[in-house]
């Protein structure tokens, strides 16, 4: 028997009665656990192996087949705010699909920025900043964050324009060949979510227009440049542009 403590990220139905639930541990990175008979009304497994609940779990590893049976768990943390809004339960979906992905690249780091995001995400009236900051926080992690000190292609800090995902972050006039250009509040708004962390949250205002850009563009480079996404994204802007 082994005792854990962990972030559900996933849980999959596995034959008719059972399911296979992926635990993100700290300092160990993702264990998926066989829970049997989880399916079923009865299961007492179920209620305590919600996604993105935090559990004490209880493992029987069987050394024959390498499963990790999961034989029992209790609730840690159950972030009810998360669950009861639908904004930031979407949010809280995506950001375990990013752990999920990047968490054998960034086994110390990713954990502690889960725990983190989800309990700001739990209290806070802004979900689709926090989401932003996290998707920044990724975006570091594996190394693929947007330049935003200057232009990508000249370095001039004068007459940018623009973010362009193909050059890696921000343009100027001069350099400019795709024909778009961005709103002066949006690229302020994008450079300061690219140098914020969670602590700056409250210093940060932005219209409802401009944070969906960020984060489609922010979702954009992560996929390009690290091949990396949620589903759920499409879901969260659609709800949040209406
Ligand atoms: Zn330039």
């Amino acid at each position: 028997m082994r005792e854990v403590e962990g972030i559900v990220l996933r849980i999959q139905d596995y034959k008719e009665n059972d399911k296979l639930v992926s635990i993100l541990v700290k300092n160990e990175g993702i264990l998926t656990l066989y829970g049997r008979g989880m399916n079923k009304i009865t299961s007492k497994l179920a209620a305590s192996c919600l996604p993105f609940m935090v559990s004490h779990f209880v493992i029987e590893e069987n050394d024959v087949k390498s499963i990790l049976q999961l034989r029992s768990c209790s609730r840690i943390k159950l972030f009810r705010n998360c669950r009861e809004d639908l904004v930031k339960q979407m949010v809280a979906m995506c950001i375990c699909d990013y752990a999920y992905a990047v968490s054998k690249d960034a086994i110390d780091e990713v954990y502690d920025l889960l725990y983190e995001t989800l309990c700001i995400l739990e209290e806070t009236k802004a979900p689709e900043l926090v989401y932003a900051i996290f998707l920044k926080e990724i975006a570091e992690l594996i190394g693929v964050e947007p330049q935003v000190d200057g232009c990508i292609i000249c370095g001039s800090t004068s007459r940018i324009c623009a973010v362009s995902i193909n050059d890696g972050g921000f343009i100027c006039e001069n350099c400019n060949s795709y024909g778009y250009r961005s709103s002066k509040e949006y690229l302020y708004l994008f450079r300061v979510i690219c140098k914020a962390r969670y602590e700056n949250m409250e210093s940060i205002t932005y219209s409802q227009n401009e944070i969906i850009e960020v984060l489609n563009t922010l979702i954009a480079f992560i996929k390009q440049y690290g091949s990396i996404m949620s589903k759920g994204n499409e879901l969260l802007l659609d709800i949040l542009h209406s």
